[in-house]
């Protein structure tokens, strides 16, 4: 667990280091401790440290880890791919959904939330680094989805949360987040209603400071907090696109 302690104190660091080159300050950008595999008892140590925000990318670990962790009662997102069919199960356990990509889950979303009563946030998850194992709206597309949520009237978009390119290239990666800020200065200029535009969800493990000199408002860490994770990646950002 001590190693989860130190890895925190760098990533803080980091956080603060890349807001003092950007000239923003570090309060401005919030950690979310990305918890895909991750046991319950290393995330409730994390939280402890003064953690409150978490994401989760399975609804299956969603339900199991928010249940196990609702005495400490974290922010919870979820940032996985959504699948109509977990919907009802998506929006007992998280405040935010972070990944919607089309009109389709979010009219399905927002009959479900209008059945419960019920209100949540969401960001819109824009394809930026235009890898089609990626899941996201593409970026020409982007306007016309979120004009489209914004009509759903228990959905309140906050913002839009991309996965930049993976790549060794920092001009490459650059470019995704630039596209999501460029999006964002683009949809706040058109005043749509029900639609506010401050959260830019992006940047992880190795690309933080990136983003956070791009505008980040909330980036996402997960590896260089907890460690490697036994599954690749593309078991969570790559799996079956069926129910689109
Ligand atoms: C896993 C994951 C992260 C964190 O990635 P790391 O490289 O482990 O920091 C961020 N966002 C999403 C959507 C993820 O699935």
């Amino acid at each position: 667990m001590e190693h989860i302690v130190n890895n925190l104190e760098i990533i803080h660091k980091r956080i603060k280091h890349a807001c003092k080159k950007a000239n923003r300050t570090s309060e401005n950008v919030r950690l979310l401790l990305a918890t895909k595999t991750v046991d319950t008892n290393k995330i409730k140590f994390a939280l402890q440290q003064g953690e409150s925000l978490i994401g989760e990318n399975k609804v299956q670990e969603l339900k199991q880890k928010s249940n196990a962790l609702k005495d400490i009662h974290p922010e919870v997102h979820f940032i996985g791919h959504l699948q109509s069919n977990k919907i009802k199960e998506v929006i007992k356990w998280a405040s935010c959904i972070e990944s919607i990509d089309r009109l389709s889950v979010a009219q399905k979303l927002q009959q479900r939330l209008a059945l419960e009563e019920k209100e949540i946030d969401i960001y819109i998850q824009v394809n930026t680094s235009f890898e089609d194992s990626k899941f996201g709206v593409s970026p020409d597309q982007t306007i016309e989805l979120t004009k489209e949520v914004a009509k759903l009237k228990n959905i309140h978009i906050k913002g839009l949360m991309t996965i930049g390119l993976l790549s060794s290239e920092s001009t490459e990666i650059r470019k995704c987040f630039q596209c999501l800020k460029q999006l964002q200065q683009k949809i706040k200029t058109l005043h749509i209603p029900n639609v506010e535009m401050n959260e830019l969800s992006m940047g992880m493990s190795g690309d933080l400071e990136i983003a956070i000199e791009e505008g980040a408002t909330i980036v996402r860490v997960g590896t260089a907090i907890f460690g490697e994770r036994i599954y690749p990646d593309s078991y969570y950002w790559n799996e079956t696109k069926s129910d689109i």
